[in-house]
């Protein structure tokens, strides 16, 4: 990374506040959903009605267990709830629910990569359960409020200052989202902010030991902006120690349209908060046997995923990655591995997802679906992000899970191919058909595709041998000059006689009986 003084350093720590995927909010039996008609999901306790009390919902506590186990953080079986004070319309106690002494777990870590295959272990130094704000809606002169977000179940995870610059703190974001996506603890969706960050940063000259002083960024929800602030906020505060200023430690806001941070609050109206113990909550106590369980509930995450592909089964990096992105893709492929068992080069059914699967929905379902893209592509633009993601993610969501079920007949069309009984091209055409299949809700057998687009391969001599005759009578000319040592011609042959079979033949006995004629021609037999 190049500041505008490289003699300086940057030290980040982030705060990361998830939603977690329950049915219900966290202290009340209101549906935990985003995009309903304001205030529509609420109730005397998510209201701060006088008089109502809150209840723990228990699945949030077993998916903020999930998260800390999956980033290696100690459970804490007793911890405690904690009010949090402080005025904001958008929230109605005039506290939060939150959790500070004693929080459910602490000291992990998660390693990410810093590239050119190099990995970098960072600490985490909590991992602790509270409840969301409401959204103050800003209209003109008049602001509403929408308290169908107060109360919603969070995860706070904080970094301890491990990250040394923007593009570490992006894959630290991306490593732990890609995890609690992985887990179905969290829908890890930035735009909507289910999956928010704090950065706090501060720089210091190379070498020195001791941490300067730090300002901490709110709220940044893309992957994108959070480098951008991160790399605007670490030259200000270069800019401002060489000219001789002072860092003031202060709460600052991203700016997407100036590229800038601005200040939100100064240190002097920096919040008390007035912790204190939440006598309506009794401490929350987890037995061994509910930790086990749960982390016998974690299934195999996308690093450990990505790392076995390639031991075991020899895939690049390129192609682990591309696999594992998406656990639907991945649990698809862990399956056709299955039941493969050993038939087939594993290589080969990795490159059939990745170079025809993949791509052939995605070709389809951006020609499909192109007014979506576009409606879609100019809401990410706005934060960057290429057109190439617009479209995975979103088929990902709407289609992917549809093919789940189709994933036999794709394995029965790859041994169709390993068998000879179509060719790669029939192969290919297969696969659309079954994707169309799909699309048209009608179900048909391999067999009855490779029937009905009349696909199987012709292989048998005679009739090779009488196509292959035919081509050398319509093409005396090059045929003489192939026997005279024009070699180029060959693969003229070959392609005359696919063209006649309409691309069924199979190419390897076309070669075959090319070989052998050119052979005796040659030897003048
Ligand atoms: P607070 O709760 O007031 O925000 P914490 O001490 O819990 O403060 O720190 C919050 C985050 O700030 C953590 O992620 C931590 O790693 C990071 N942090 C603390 N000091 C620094 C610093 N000097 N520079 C950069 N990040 C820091
Ligand atoms: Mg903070
Ligand atoms: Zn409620």
């Amino acid at each position: 990374m190049e500041y505008i003084d490289n003699s300086f350093e940057a030290v980040i720590g982030l705060e990361v506040h998830t939603q977690l995927l329950t049915a219900t909010k966290m202290f009340c039996s209101c549906p935990n959903v985003f995009g309903k008609e304001p205030n529509s999901l609420v109730c005397p306790v998510c209201l701060a009605l006088p008089g109502s009390l809150p209840v723990i919902n228990f699945n949030a506590v077993k998916l903020a267990v999930k998260a800390a186990l999956a980033i290696n953080l100690n459970i804490n079986k007793k911890s405690l709830f904690a009010r949090k004070n402080y005025f904001y319309p958008d929230l109605p106690k005039g506290y939060q629910i939150s959790q500070f002494q004693d929080p459910v777990s602490s000291n992990g870590y998660l390693i990410i990569n810093i590239g050119e295959g190099k990995e970098k272990k960072i600490r985490i130094n909590r991992l602790h359960i509270e409840e969301d704000a409401g959204k103050l809606i800003h209209a003109g002169y008049n602001s509403f409020v929408d308290l169908n977000r107060a109360g919603t179940p969070l995860a706070e995870i904080v970094s301890e200052p491990d990250l040394s610059s923007p593009a570490e703190a992006a894959a630290y974001l991306k490593e732990l989202r890609d995890i609690l996506v992985y887990l179905d603890i969290s829908d890890g969706n930035m735009e909507e902010g289910s999956f928010r960050c704090d950065a706090n940063i501060s720089v210091r000259k190379k070498g020195d030991t001791k941490l300067g002083t730090r300002t901490e960024v709110k709220n940044v929800n893309s992957f994108k902006f959070v480098e951008k602030a991160l790399e605007y906020e670490i030259n200000r505060q270069i800019e401002l120690l060489l000219n001789g200023g002072k860092v003031i430690q202060e709460t600052l806001l991203f700016n997407s349209k100036t590229g800038k941070t601005e200040s939100m609050r100064g240190k002097e109206e920096a919040h008390d908060y007035r912790y204190f113990e939440e006598p309506d909550l009794s401490p929350l106590i987890l037995d061994e046997k509910f930790i086990a369980e749960i982390k016998n509930s974690i299934t195999e995450l996308p690093r450990t995923k990505r790392e076995r592909y390639i031991r075991e089964y020899a895939l690049s990096e390129y192609d682990a990655e591309v696999l594992t992105q998406y656990k639907e893709v991945a649990n698809d492929f862990d399956k056709l591995v299955d039941i493969n068992n050993g038939k087939v080069d594993i290589k080969k059914i990795a490159n059939w997802i990745i170079n025809e699967w993949m791509l052939e929905l995605k070709k389809k379902w951006a020609a499909d679906n192109h007014e979506r893209v576009i409606e879609r592509a100019v809401e990410y633009n706005e934060n960057s992000i290429p057109i190439e993601k617009v479209i995975n993610e979103e088929l990902i969501k709407f289609e992917m899970e549809k093919l789940i079920g189709k994933r036999e007949y794709f394995f029965e069309m790859i041994m169709k191919i390993e068998s000879g009984e179509i060719n790669r091209n029939g192969g290919r055409l297969v696969l659309y058909q079954l994707i169309e299949n799909v699309k048209r809700r009608k179900n048909q057998t391999v067999d009855e595709i490779i029937r009905d687009l009349n696909l199987a391969q012709v292989s048998d001599e005679k009739g090779l041998e009488d196509t292959i005759k035919q081509v050398f009578e319509e093409n005396q000319k090059e045929l003489e000059d192939l026997i005279g040592g024009k070699d180029k011609l060959f693969g003229f042959f070959v392609g005359e006689a696919m063209k006649k079979t309409k691309g069924k033949a199979n190419p390897k006995k076309v070669n075959e009986i090319l070989n052998k004629h050119i052979e005796n021609y040659k030897s003048g037999k």
